[in-house]
């Protein structure tokens, strides 16, 4: 894939860029190396206001960063500010506690009587250099979830992002240079990706973050698990959202549309399967089916835009491959399952599936755009088998009042979250991750800061 900044809404290509020499890759990772040699050892008061001059930065320029994610990858414009106002706010969360988070961990006396030490103390050391490879989806977001955690705990970024979005990309570079961060605490590099592996196994390179597709997961991890490089995977996802007789219908469905189509429908964590109990099916599936045909699908620079292009032709494409797949077997399309008309970008309108089977692709593979399949189930046990009835495991919601029905959902559900009520987002608070395909590790919260932390027991005999 070139890289190259592409109007998804158009389908023009508005600008191209060559890729980072060897030499300039080699440049960038010996200032990464040489940077962190002093970064490592600065406080956690000067991260931190630096963190904080970052967060007010974004906060000045957040209408050009938006316009220029949305002019890369095509989420409404409503949406990009929003991302970015996130990811101030997510800055000024890690800027503020992570002195807390990472404080020395003292063992209770009793603990460690017999170990021989006294004043025995857990440390969170940085790592050094940390190579993140990141999606076009969330551009700003996925980048920060990364970035400020692992600034704070004194390691420095190296980002390879998605090829398609090489201006929000370099954007985020010269944020944190404009910042006031030393040159080399968080740099871009602009490589397609067949020029991962190597930067993978350079010595240089402590460990690997990695936010996209199976696939890529998949090679990533095995590069670095060759060169025994720790790894987090935050991948794909085909979340289940339950919907029980005891939920808030209307607000049950209200926020379906909005879990299935926010960023266009590619989100990981976009709710893609309602699983619904029969007594209230006909009147979920009916009103969710409304209000997707309703939704205002068109220009994302338009403020009134709900759902804007796919970001690639080969997305649209594949998504399409899987609708005919589906409805070549039998499923029924309750509206959607096209392309507008007249628009020349690469739109397709949301759409409901209804009667899927588990021989169907999309019963089991991620539908990354605006398509919602609605399973019917006559209990919670089979809701909960049909959830679990998948690859992934990201994350769930689940539309019930009944305290018993939580528990069992808590307990059964195979997802890295559990959303009652709502709809699956992410929070600094929050640790954020997924089991089975969905990867492995944790961003955000405490977990997240200390995946890419030398965890060192300091002993004094
Ligand atoms: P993608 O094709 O996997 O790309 C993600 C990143 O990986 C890009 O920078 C890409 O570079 C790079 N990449 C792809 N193949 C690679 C390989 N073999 N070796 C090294 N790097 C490689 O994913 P996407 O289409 O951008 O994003 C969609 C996927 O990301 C969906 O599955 C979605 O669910 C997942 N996602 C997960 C989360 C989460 O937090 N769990 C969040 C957002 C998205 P190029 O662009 O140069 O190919």
């Amino acid at each position: 894939m070139p890289i190259a900044t592409v109007n998804p809404a158009t389908g023009q290509t508005l600008e191209t860029f060559a890729p980072f020499s060897l030499d300039e890759v080699e440049r960038r990772l010996a200032l990464a190396e040489r940077t962190y040699a002093s970064w490592r050892t600065t406080g956690f008061p000067e991260r931190a206001r630096l963190l904080h001059r970052a967060a007010d930065l974004l906060d000045e320029r957040q209408e050009d960063i938006a316009r220029t994610m949305t002019l890369e990858m095509g989420k409404p414009i409503g949406a990009a500010r929003a991302e970015a106002a996130k990811c101030a706010k997510a800055m000024r969360w890690y800027a503020d506690r992570s002195h807390t988070l990472l404080a020395d961990e003292r063992p209770a006396p009793e603990d460690v009587a017999d170990s021989g030490g006294t004043g025995a103390y857990v440390r969170y050391r940085p790592l050094g250099p940390v190579l993140a490879v990141m999606p076009w989806n969330f551009p700003f977001w996925q980048v920060v979830r990364f970035a400020a955690p692992a600034l704070m705990a004194g390691n420095v970024g190296l980002l390879k992002h998605a090829s398609n979005v090489p201006r929000t990309a370099l954007a985020l570079e010269e944020l944190f240079l404009a910042a006031g961060y030393p040159e080399g605490c968080f740099q871009t590099l602009l490589i397609g990706s067949a020029g991962v592996e190597g930067v993978i196994r350079d010595r240089r390179v402590a460990a690997v973050t990695l936010t996209g597709s199976e696939g890529a997961g998949r090679a990533v991890a095995a590069v670095a698990g060759d060169e025994v490089k720790k790894t987090v995977l935050e991948l794909g996802g085909s979340d289940p959202f339950l919907v029980m007789p005891s939920a808030d219908l209307p607000a049950a469905v209200a926020k379906a549309v909005t879990a299935r189509v926010q960023n266009n429908g590619q989100s990981c964590i976009a709710a893609k399967r309602f699983i619904v109990h029969a007594e209230v099916y006909a009147a979920f599936l009916a009103a969710f089916t409304d209000r997707m045909r309703e939704l205002v699908v068109g220009d994302p620079m338009e403020e009134a835009t709900e759902v804007g292009p796919l970001a690639t032709s080969q997305g649209r494409a594949d998504l399409e491959e899987l609708v005919a797949d589906a409805v070549a077997q039998g499923a029924v399309v309750e509206c959607g399952g096209e392309r507008p008309e007249g628009p020349t970008g690469w739109y397709y309108l949301p759409t409901v599936l209804s009667g899927v089977t588990p021989g169907m692709r999309i019963h089991h593979e991620e539908a990354f755009g605006p398509v919602a399949t609605v399973y019917r189930a006559e209990s919670l046990a089979e809701a909960v088998a049909i959830a679990n009835d998948s690859p992934y495991g990201l994350s769930s919601n689940v539309w019930t009042t009944d305290p018993a029905e939580q528990a069992e959902c808590v307990r059964d559900l195979q997802a890295g979250g559990v959303f009652f009520n709502g709809m699956t987002a992410s929070h600094p608070a929050f640790p954020f991750g997924g089991t089975k395909r969905s990867g492995y590790g944790r961003e955000l919260s405490g977990h997240g800061i200390r995946e890419f932390c030398n965890i060192t027991t300091v002993w004094n005999g």
